[in-house]
């Protein structure tokens, strides 16, 4: 899925966009508040992971006006072990979670994943879909209890489409789920991955409305 990260402190941010980059996901990485506002105004998140003390104010703002302007995006707040009235005023102004520093990366990531997931409609970790099985914490896919193996584009497609399960993606949107900023998209990137994923899964496990998108029914 696509995460903005906002986050100042140089060592923290390397280490969460390789760790989060590594599973698949796309990630914006945003220093201060205007960047990540500018960032939330045009791309759509599965998730936010929100530091609180940033150099031009405080995550705490940023995170009331998304919320008074109707953004829903899930968002998970870092805070300092001793900042319990941070966790506080963090989740009174919207945040749905918060994780503390230092942080466990696996454990950001699987927050994240999720508060996307219950985003969606679906918080369960399993799912079906027409004879799979899907493992959406673990990211793997099984037939028959044989693991079909994905990699992590394929995943984050097929994953991106079961989170809208029922709805019709653009081509055009899920390029939006599946790349951060400055990531370099084939043109027929996402015909190629629903192409690979259809060989994978069989034909119908994904289902194209002509000149709209794709879906998963
Ligand atoms: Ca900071």
């Amino acid at each position: 899925m696509r995460i903005l990260l906002v986050e100042d402190e140089a060592d923290i941010a390397d280490a969460l966009l390789r760790f989060l980059r590594a599973r698949g996901h796309a990630v914006d990485h945003a220093a201060d508040l205007e960047t990540a506002g500018a960032a939330l105004d045009v791309a759509e998140y599965g998730a936010v992971l929100l530091d609180l003390a940033l150099p031009d104010g405080s995550g705490l703002d940023l995170l009331r006006d998304q919320r008074r302007r109707g953004n829903r995006v899930p968002v998970l707040i870092a805070t300092a072990h001793d900042r319990i009235a941070d966790r506080i005023a963090g989740l009174d102004a919207g945040a749905d979670d918060y994780v503390v520093k230092p942080y466990d990366l696996a454990e950001v990531e699987a927050r994240l994943r999720a508060h996307a997931r219950r985003a969606s409609g679906d918080p369960a970790p399993e799912s079906r879909v027409g004879g799979l099985r899907v493992d959406r914490a673990g990211a793997r896919l099984f037939r028959d209890g044989d693991e079909i193996r994905l990699t992590s584009r394929e995943w984050a497609l097929f994953d991106a489409l079961l989170s809208a399960r029922g709805r019709v993606l653009s081509r055009q949107a899920l390029e939006e789920r599946l790349y951060a900023f400055g990531d370099a998209i084939e043109g027929n990137a996402v015909e190629v991955y629903v192409s690979r994923l259809r060989g994978k899964l069989g034909p119908d496990a994904i289902q194209t409305r002509r000149g709209l998108g794709y879906l998963i029914p």
